[in-house]
């Protein structure tokens, strides 16, 4: 069965014996305003802000020239971009756009693998002026085409294959699309010209013919950068828009939240096609000059332990779903290495139980540290962060410049903001960060309804402690109301991922006339795991030793894997409409094979 854990972990000196960038928690937040982190950076030569000058063209003209920014890791081959080399090839790309009639504030949608043009892609457009919207390449042609059409996409960047087997079939359904420029994969060209479709353009030969030179186009910190789409967990997904002053929260959450410095090796697990793959798989890391590590290939345990070593990686930032699938994988593969120069660990996505924060201190020698935000808020909010304890199951504090609370409305909708530590609420934060979202696509209505009083209403429920660390209760729409009781699935699923058979746990309220909503649990077991009956009834047993009764879950369910966003996280809107036998809603960021 499990075994006791303390409630806190201590702060440690960090492998290398490198101080964290954070120390003294009330002295920074005190002394830090956003303005003066702007300073940090360089701003325009001739004033304004653009993501890519400061990502690229600060170090390409500094002594950070020939240090290697990406490093993409191929199937069987390595490749890199040097901070020099990623500003020529942006700086062509910049070209082609412009040579192409792309006019500024005009949206590029990118749709590849993590290869090479979409990083130079999204960087030369920004440079351009335009808003860059980038998709996960394993789409289906129908979200590919909705977003496409919500966004009014001019130009797309992706590969011949992509092209051929998802957007060829929609190109009519698509009149605003002016241009596709086809990238080769890989390194290797994916066809030879006469062969390349028709109505596209192959973007390697553009490129070549491109010059290196380009000025950066004068965007202010108000010019629109990025178009996400969120994950669509809760419904159908939402663009959300963010400007090129976002910048500054990439910067201050990359060096205090990811607590990078020079020299550091950096893997953020994320596609580009999320949040999280652009933010901090793109652009913090590029902020900070230090060389990202890029893995074209899907998740795979012993690659995923092999790349740490390999690599050397000293920060790496991945999700709970992969911690999980490693976790259910167990040591063995993790054994074939030593990982000597990783001193700081970080997951974001979805609630990090417990048992994922101290499985890194146990194959690592590391502690998980969790962090949250969301697509909207556009960067890191509150973070466990190297410098200080964590409490395994918390989300950690605020960040620098991040005034978060939590906060109760009334039946009028009013909203009181709640001091008292422990009670449960919306979280909330202060509006104002520079990454904010400063619209949601086509929906102003949803946009306006996220803010109140001066604060932005996250949608997700926490509670604060008396120590000011934050704790994720659930998500607004999944927390479950059973026999008089508010029930975070988070709860409920961290229990269950304490018993040693079990890999991940998803927690849905199924409605019971008598007390509201009856809890079910929906379990997938570690691998080499058999189910049975007198499996089902001892976890029954341990979720309600841990949790008593009138929280632990009723029912248990087994299931090979949970229905999951291509992102990662757990569709419990999903296992709840199949219990239910209900329609199924927006399914379009749903994992294949769930
Ligand atoms: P949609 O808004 O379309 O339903 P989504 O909210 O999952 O999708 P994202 O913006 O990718 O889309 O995810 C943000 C959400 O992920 C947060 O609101 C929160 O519910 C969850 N999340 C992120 N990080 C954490 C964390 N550390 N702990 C708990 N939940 C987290
Ligand atoms: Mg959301």
């Amino acid at each position: 069965m499990s075994t006791e854990r303390p409630a806190v972990i201590r702060h440690a000196v960090m492998p290398g014996g490198i101080t964290p960038n954070w120390t003294d928690y009330d002295g920074l937040r005190s002394r830090f305003s956003w303005g003066q982190a702007r300073r940090e950076l360089e701003g325009l030569p001739g004033g304004g802000l653009n993501i890519a000058w400061e990502a690229v063209e600060r170090h390409a003209r500094g002594v950070a020239a020939s240090r290697i920014a990406l490093r993409f890791l191929g199937q069987d081959s390595v490749s890199t971009l040097t901070y020099a080399e990623l500003s020529a090839a942006s700086n062509r790309f910049a070209n082609v756009l412009r040579q192409l009639g792309v006019a500024r504030g005009e949206t590029v949608f990118l749709l590849a693998g993590r290869i090479p043009a979409l990083y130079i892609a999204m960087l030369g457009a920004f440079k351009n002026g335009n808003v860059v919207c980038p998709l996960f390449s394993a789409f289906g042609p129908e979200p590919i085409a909705t977003r496409m059409r919500l966004g009014d996409a001019r130009v797309l960047v992706t590969t011949e294959p992509l092209y051929r087997r998802k957007i060829a079939q929609l190109r009519e359904q698509l009149p605003g699309l002016r241009h596709v420029l086809l990238a080769s994969a890989d390194g290797q060209l994916a066809a030879a010209p006469a062969a390349i479709p028709e109505g596209t353009h192959d973007l390697d030969a553009l490129m070549r013919n491109a010059s290196a030179g380009f000025e950066t186009v004068a965007t202010t910190e108000d010019d629109l950068a990025l178009l996400h789409f969120t994950s669509g967990t809760t419904g159908t997904p939402k663009g959300a828009l963010h400007v090129h002053g976002a910048v500054v929260t990439h910067w201050a959450s990359g060096k205090y939240a990811l607590d990078l410095h020079d020299g550091d090796i950096f893997w953020c697990t994320a596609d580009p096609g999320w949040v999280t793959g652009t933010s901090y798989g793109i652009i913090a890391p590029l902020l900070h000059g230090v060389t990202s590590i890029i893995d074209v290939a899907e998740f795979d345990v012993q690659r995923w332990y092999d790349i740490l070593a390999q690599q050397q990686v000293s920060v790496w930032y991945t999700a709970p779903t992969a911690i999980r699938m490693m976790m259910k994988a167990g040591p063995g593969p993790a054994r074939n290495h030593r990982y000597p120069q990783l001193r700081f660990i970080a997951s974001v996505g979805e609630p990090l139980n417990p048992e994922a924060v101290w499985w890194g201190q146990d194959v690592f020698g590391l502690p998980v540290h969790d962090n949250w935000w969301q697509t909207e808020t556009g960067g890191i909010m509150i973070a466990n962060t190297p410098g200080f304890d964590i409490k395994p199951g918390s989300m950690g504090r605020p960040l620098p410049g991040i005034d978060a609370c939590i906060v109760e409305r009334n039946e009028a909708g009013e909203i009181r903001v709640i001091e008292q530590p422990g009670q449960q609420g919306e979280l909330a934060l202060r509006r104002g960060w520079p990454s904010m979202l400063r619209g949601y696509l086509h929906n102003e209505e949803r946009y306006r309804k996220c803010f109140a009083d001066g604060l932005y209403l996250s949608g997700d429920l926490a509670r604060r402690d008396a120590d000011g660390y934050y704790w994720f209760v659930g998500r607004s729409d999944d927390v479950i109301k059973s026999a008089g009781h508010l029930v975070g699935p988070f709860e409920v699923e961290s229990a269950l991922m304490e018993h040693p058979a079990v890999a991940e746990a998803g927690v849905i309220g199924k409605p019971d006339p008598t007390i509201g909503e009856s809890i079910k649990a929906f379990v997938s077991l570690k691998s080499g795991v058999q189910a049975s009956e007198a499996l089902r009834m001892d976890l029954l047993a341990h979720a309600r030793s841990r949790l008593g009764a009138a929280v632990a879950p009723k029912e248990i369910d087994f299931l090979p894997v949970l229905p999951r966003t291509r992102s990662g996280k757990i569709m419990r809107r999903l296992l709840k409409a199949r219990e239910l036998g209900l329609p199924e809603g927006d399914i379009s960021t749903l994992e294949a094979g769930a």
